[in-house]
């Protein structure tokens, strides 16, 4: 068995078990593979042990390993921070955005999706944190953000993503969580349609889990430790 198949493997359990412990089915959460630095031929390797759901941050790197996979049926998720110029290339390409925190992101997605394609998946990134330097909205800021967003025709608004600041205990860990699932409920009693809970990474996905994450985002723990950014 490759690395990576080792490894996914690994992770796969521990989300089961995650899944388990808070009396969840593991099919309610999905696992995507963070690939960000790491070749095209790592992500063939993850299809092959059964990964068919990748998240990118950068974009020109995700076109061009698109590019080189585009006989697999893969799933593209953007989770970087989003720039303007660079909406109509996450348009086209991607099947998810997760990372929108302003208004005018997702109207140029929603024009630049055009009518060939369904709608884009996004989430609204939210700042759980309270740390001024960590990107996302302010909870009080997302119902306005979202019922806007909710109203554009090429995106579809599917819920909510955060990425605290890293803690050290599961107990820590847990608090932004639960807070960004209740900030969703809240805003479903509040009439919109959110089905997505994007939180979790290769440090606290057991924290997220237990804290309803729908979609868990897992880089290092499956392709190993990267470079640092270009
Ligand atoms: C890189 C990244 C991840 C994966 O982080 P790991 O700690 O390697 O699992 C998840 N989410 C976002 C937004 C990222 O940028």
């Amino acid at each position: 068995m490759s690395a990576i198949a080792h490894n996914l493997q690994t992770v796969r359990r521990a989300l089961e078990h995650a899944a388990a412990t808070a009396h969840r089915s593991a099919q309610s959460v999905t696992l995507l593979a963070v690939s960000k630095t790491f070749p095209a031929a790592t992500v063939r390797e993850a299809y092959q042990a059964g990964q068919t759901t990748f998240g990118e941050n950068y974009v020109q790197e995700a076109l061009l390993k698109m590019e080189s996979l585009r006989d697999l049926p893969l799933e593209w998720h953007f989770i970087g921070p989003i720039q303007s110029n660079k909406t109509r290339a996450i348009a086209e390409h991607f099947s998810w955005a997760h990372s929108v925190e302003k208004f005018s992101v997702a109207e140029r997605l929603s024009t630049q999706r055009g009518m060939t394609l369904p709608p884009l998946n996004v989430c609204i990134q939210v700042n759980v944190s309270n740390e001024a330097s960590k990107s996302g909205v302010a909870p009080e800021e997302t119902e306005t953000l979202a019922r806007a967003i909710a109203a554009l025709p090429g995106v579809k608004l599917r819920g909510l993503m955060a990425i605290p600041a890293p803690a050290a205990t599961l107990a820590a860990q847990r608090q932004p969580f639960a807070r960004l699932h209740e900030l969703l409920t809240q805003l479903n009693a509040r009439g919109l349609e959110l089905d997505t809970l994007s939180m979790g990474m290769s440090q606290d996905m057991e924290a997220a889990i237990l804290e309803g994450a729908t979609m868990v985002r897992v880089g290092t723990g499956i392709f190993g430790s990267r470079l640092p950014p270009p």
